[in-house]
């Protein structure tokens, strides 16, 4: 929790200042509310939940004197329960022989940090993983994911710059399979230049793994680099449509004062948020709390 509030601190400092500023006045009037609106809109909200906030302290506008506090608690449950629904863990299916977890984003959301990250978390737990190196475009990329792979003990699947990623796909699968590794998770290159071949690129991928096992990838997980703010919400809709994804990661969540986007992106499209990335470092991804995550919002 202390290193949720830790991450989170500038996005709550930010909306928790912003509203003890417009609360310099006593009484909630319209006017203040409005305020108050406005202010969690910029924090990234979305407009949906600021309306709801906004009509809940309305409500009880002229009953009584509002408190600071109590704004505060009207906002934290008003984004706990867009949060709740989302907040899922990463279930495994082992009985496949392996999960295939293909991760898919932008270039520079955090994919391949994610990737470590997960294999760490995954081995740690004693569960035998195997990575695959799919962004074969970026040779940046494929050294990365052999240096997560040396540092988590997970064998790294990888072919040269510029191979076909869909074949090297097909066999790293086709490898994790003989050697029954419990989960394989593929990297992906997230060029967002030509959509068009993305889409054939994922297609492509998703198509040969099913060769292998009609269900796979049983998960596709989206990285969603939290500093992008309103960009980030247009991604997810983009590799929602392009990709088939079914669950999210926030990454970045430490150092940016632009959190409230992941309540603005679970109200819109209700994908599973399994994981929240708050640093650069191998413990730095979280499971993702909604009541820890609205409480620190809220400030
Ligand atoms: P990819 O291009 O999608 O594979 O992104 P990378 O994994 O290479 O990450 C891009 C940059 O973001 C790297 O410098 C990472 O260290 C950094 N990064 C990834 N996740 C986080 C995070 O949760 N917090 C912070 N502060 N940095 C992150």
């Amino acid at each position: 929790l202390q290193r949720l509030r830790n991450g989170l601190s500038r996005s709550s400092r930010e909306l928790g200042d912003n509203l003890a500023g417009v609360f310099t006045r006593t009484l909630l009037t319209e006017e203040i509310v409005e305020e108050l609106e406005e202010v969690l809109i910029r924090a990234d909200l979305g407009v949906e939940t600021a309306m709801k906030v906004a009509d809940k302290l309305a409500e009880g506008r002229f009953s009584s004197r509002t408190t600071e506090e109590d704004v505060r608690r009207v906002v934290a449950g008003e984004v706990e329960s867009v949060l709740t629904p989302v907040a899922k863990p990463l279930e495994l299916n082992l009985a496949h022989k392996p999960h295939v977890i293909l991760v898919v984003g932008v270039n520079g959301t955090g994919k391949t940090t994610t990737i470590g990250k997960l294999a760490a978390k995954l081995t740690a737990g004693g569960v035998k993983v195997m990575l695959a190196a799919g962004d074969t475009f970026r040779a940046a990329a494929i050294e990365q994911l052999k240096i997560w792979g040396e540092r988590t003990g997970a064998p790294v699947i990888s072919s040269r710059l510029g191979a076909d990623a869909a074949s090297l796909a097909y066999e790293a699968f086709a490898q994790a399979k003989q050697q029954q590794a419990d989960v394989l998770i593929i990297d992906t290159a997230g060029r967002l230049q030509n959509k068009a071949e993305l889409m054939d690129e994922l297609d492509k991928i998703v198509r040969v793994l099913k060769k292998l096992d009609p269900e796979a990838p049983h998960t596709i997980l989206q990285t969603v680099d939290a500093t992008t703010g309103q960009n980030a919400m247009n991604q997810v809709e983009i590799f929602r449509n392009v990709a088939g994804v079914n669950g999210l990661v926030l990454t970045k969540l430490d150092g940016t004062a632009r959190g409230g986007i992941l309540v603005a992106i679970a109200a819109k499209h209700k994908l599973p948020v399994y994981f929240i990335g708050v640093g650069e470092q191998v413990d730095d991804l979280e499971p993702f709390s909604a009541s820890d995550f609205a409480r620190t919002i809220a400030g």
